[in-house]
């Protein structure tokens, strides 16, 4: 579960997040929509603690963000208990960033194993199993350079379910594929979200993709929820002029 309650985030005078509150719901599918600088990317990056708060509270899993108990008090977090949390939390981007200098294989067991202690064993299996599901087992020992930006794509997103997350951040991730490929990319994040209880927030421009996957959409103007609701409704019936006339702008 991912909570905003009135988050306010600045840069310098830029008010890019202007009082906001939300709820994730565990298993929930949310995507944000909304113009190009409405904050969308800082929300995920508020959650990943890639940024910080200005002010308001964040939490997941009923964690705060911020603050974390000791010795029967509430103390300013630490750097540990933002690793734990970023744990549960993974991230795909619109640029893959795939490490460079290893395999498939290594992509996507160098966390498990060097951040969560795992087994090498155990996650190569596990890694392999993700591998056949995105349909890239054969690519195991290929090095990123070699994959197409869908196949990298894929690479990612097993990397991101490997280490098991709670949470998954989608940050325009079929934006820089050709478009041949985005509907591959699209098919598998769907299935994904289908068969796994992940919760998801998805900032995307793919709006038939939105539509189809989404239990939410939040349609966001200046830094603010200007309108939210199942996709049939949020789509078929807006009910703001905003929404309506970014819907007739990019649709
Ligand atoms: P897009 O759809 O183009 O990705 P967005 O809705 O995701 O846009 P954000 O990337 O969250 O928007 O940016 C919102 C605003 O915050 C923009 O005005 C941007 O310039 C500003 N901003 C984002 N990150 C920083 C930063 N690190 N320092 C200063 N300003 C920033």
């Amino acid at each position: 579960m991912v909570r905003f309650e009135n988050v306010t985030k600045r840069f310098g005078d830029n008010q890019v997040c202007e009082d906001l509150t939300f709820t994730v719901a565990p298993g929930e599918f949310v995507t944000l929509i909304g113009p190009s600088g409405s904050g969308k990317t800082t929300i995920l990056r508020l959650l990943m603690t890639l940024e910080r708060v200005t002010s308001g509270l964040i939490e997941v899993g009923g964690e705060p963000l911020s603050h974390m108990p000791r010795g029967g008090r509430t103390v300013p977090a630490d750097e540990k208990h933002l690793r734990r949390i970023r744990r549960r939390i993974g991230m795909v981007f619109q640029q893959f960033n795939l490490f460079p200098n290893m395999d498939v294989l290594r992509n996507i067991t160098e966390a498990p194993v060097h951040v969560l202690g795992r087994d090498k064993e155990a996650a190569e299996a596990h890694a392999m199993e993700l591998l056949g599901m995105v349909g890239l087992a054969e690519k195991a020992r290929e090095h990123p350079s070699r994959l197409s930006g869908g196949q990298q794509q894929r690479v990612a997103i097993a990397r991101a379910l490997a280490m098991r997350p709670d949470v998954l951040l989608l940050d325009e991730v079929t934006s820089a594929l050709d478009p041949e490929l985005v509907a591959g990319v699209l098919g598998l994040l769907r299935e994904i979200a289908s068969t796994t209880d992940i919760t998801f927030l998805c900032v995307t421009h793919e709006m038939g993709f939105a539509r189809e996957v989404s239990d939410r959409v939040m349609m966001f103007d200046a830094g603010r929820v200007v309108e939210e609701g199942p996709p049939e409704s949020l789509f078929g019936e807006p009910g703001h002029e905003r929404t309506r006339s970014f819907l007739r702008a990019v649709l």
